[in-house]
């Protein structure tokens, strides 16, 4: 069993025994394996303090989607040809509410993509102290280069299928990679004309005149940056005067700048899947919004535009010397190496934007060189929390300010932040923000599931 942490710890047999039966049962599922291994690689403890999760099995349950949807997307293109893709939506956990997480239109996705993405979700999710159960889905299609006509009827066929599986209190999507405000706006009209209902509460990330809630564009990448600077602020620093590094350039990387720049950080590289771009002068945030949210365009552009900033085809945008490193694109981006050089440079700390961008491997050398680490379930946790104010607003029937819902986004980061603290703090790791995540949203999951029965 490789667990990453052999060395540290023994593993209790009931943790094993789930790795174990989960892998035979997804042999082709690297991401799913992966993610699963992330988690309970630290829930030993947890499982000799409960003996009862081991009894009634809970590992087993977890790993075990409570329904996986597979179906065929056709649409045709704007010449006349037809396509064939591949739709999916993983309804993992449903134990603290109706499954919340994003669709992935990426060509990588397939079903041990979302079902990685899913599990992860379920943990993330409880550990914003919110009612909402884990679920992902997506698909294999490439949104790249394609038309906006293109786009609306891929997704309206994604839809077709999708739709009636929906609803607020079973199962409500949101945006993710390949997934921004244009295509939610399609998924959504679709919805609508198939249910013959407008029933907001069926998908976040809607447009503000439609149900829609201020700070949920900007919120994953706010709350990765305001939890980085809470985990700073534990050890007697803060973002103001750093030198920062992110990593992509959608929406995620995009506001984690905005906010590290409130912050008075300088954020001096950002990237895409061809390369990335360095500005020692700090970022022109209005720049890159106008290639990236309105053109479209490739980062290189950025370089063509701005004096002083350089392009660097392929590489690793973690070469680029920082203090703050905050990988906002996609899994594994950050390896040992990138870890090591990064290490080298003089990193503080390091916080996941992403889902799952750092490697085990690389988690590894962080953890030893006392780099702050903030996982992904915790860090990047602002997005989904502001899509549950969403649906409060939804149902309520109102709309809050910009200040208000960015205040309901600072004080969740903040709970998310001080419930990993606790939990590494009682399981005897403090500081050890993975551990700390990993407990405390898997003992809120568990015990719902214990409440409710073998179910
Ligand atoms: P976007 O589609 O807006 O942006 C993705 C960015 O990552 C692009 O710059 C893209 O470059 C880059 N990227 C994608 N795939 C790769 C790859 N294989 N190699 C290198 N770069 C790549 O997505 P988001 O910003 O929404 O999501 C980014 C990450 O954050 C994902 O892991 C997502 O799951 C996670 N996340 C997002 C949330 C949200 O609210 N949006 C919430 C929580 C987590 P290119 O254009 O070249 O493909």
């Amino acid at each position: 069993m490789p667990f990453s942490s052999e060395a540290r710890r023994d593993h209790h047999p009931g943790v094993r025994s789930a790795y174990e039966h989960m892998a035979r049962r997804n042999p082709d599922e690297p991401e799913f394996q992966q993610a699963v291994l992330e988690v309970l690689d630290d829930l030993s403890p947890a499982l000799t303090r409960h003996p009862e999760y081991a009894e009634q099995r809970i590992l087993e349950r977890l790993c075990e989607p409570e329904r996986q949807l597979m179906f065929r997307v056709p649409w045709r293109d704007d010449q006349g040809q037809v396509h064939i893709n591949r739709g999916f939506r993983v309804e993992f956990n449903s134990a603290l509410g109706p499954y919340k997480g994003g669709l992935r239109f990426h060509p990588s996705v397939d079903l041990g993509v979302i079902k990685f993405l899913g599990f992860e979700q379920i943990f993330k999710n409880a550990l914003t102290g919110m009612n909402i159960g884990g679920g992902k889905g997506g698909s294999d299609f490439d949104p790249k280069g394609r038309s906006d006509a293109e786009i609306e009827r891929f997704c309206q066929s994604f839809m077709t299928e999708l739709h009636r599986h929906l609803g607020e209190h079973t199962d409500v999507p949101a945006g993710d990679i390949g997934v921004g405000a244009r295509e939610i706006g399609y998924l959504f009209g679709q919805y609508r004309r198939l249910a013959n209902r407008w029933e907001a509460g069926v998908i976040t990330g809607k447009g503000l005149e439609w149900g829609g809630s201020r700070v949920r564009t900007e919120a994953t990448g706010y709350g990765s940056v305001l939890f980085t600077q809470r985990m700073l602020e534990r050890v007697g620093k803060a973002l103001d005067g750093q030198r920062v590094v992110v990593s992509g350039s959608g929406n995620v990387a995009i506001y984690s700048v905005e906010k590290a720049q409130h912050l008075g950080a300088t954020v001096v590289a950002c990237s895409d899947s061809a390369g990335y771009v360095v500005d020692d002068k700090g970022l022109d945030l209005d720049l890159l919004k106008q290639i990236k949210e309105v053109e479209r365009e490739r980062i290189s552009v950025y370089a063509e535009r701005r004096v002083g900033a350089r392009y660097v085809e392929g590489g690793s945008v973690w070469d680029v010397p920082c203090d703050v490193a905050l990988p906002s694109a996609t899994q594994n981006e950050l390896d040992a190496d990138a870890a090591r050089v990064l290490v080298r440079n003089g990193v503080i700390a390091v916080a996941e934007g992403a889902n799952m961008p750092t490697t085990p491997e690389a988690v590894q050398v962080l953890r030893e060189a006392k780099v702050l680490f903030g996982p992904g379930k915790a860090a990047n946790a602002g997005g989904v929390a502001t899509s549950v104010l969403e649906m409060r607003q939804n149902a309520r029937r109102t709309s809050w300010s910009f200040q208000h819902a960015e205040s309901e986004l600072a004080e969740t980061m903040s709970d998310i932040h001080d419930r990993c603290e606790e939990a590494a703090e009682r399981y005897g790791a403090p500081g050890d923000y993975v551990l700390g995540a990993n407990v405390a949203g898997f003992e809120r999951v568990a015990s719902a599931m214990l409440a409710q029965g073998l179910i």
